[in-house]
């Protein structure tokens, strides 16, 4: 049985998460986490969000 490093659940069924560099530049770096399935969704939806916020460089106009 895991944990959820999130909202601190128990379960079986966990997704690794990379955290962006800049997610929790207080706290940890760039760190592993686990994550279960709710979470993993939440944090890909915020890290998709993020990205889609970033003007893309190499797009021409
Ligand atoms: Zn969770």
């Amino acid at each position: 049985m895991l944990r959820c490093d999130f909202c601190g659940v128990d379960t079986e069924l966990v997704a690794r998460v990379a955290l962006d560099k800049d997610y929790d530049r207080l706290t940890v770096r760039h760190e592993k986490r686990y994550a279960c399935p709710a979470c993993s969704e939440k944090k890909e939806k915020e890290r998709l969000k993020r990205a889609a916020e970033k003007p893309a460089v190499s797009v021409k106009q």
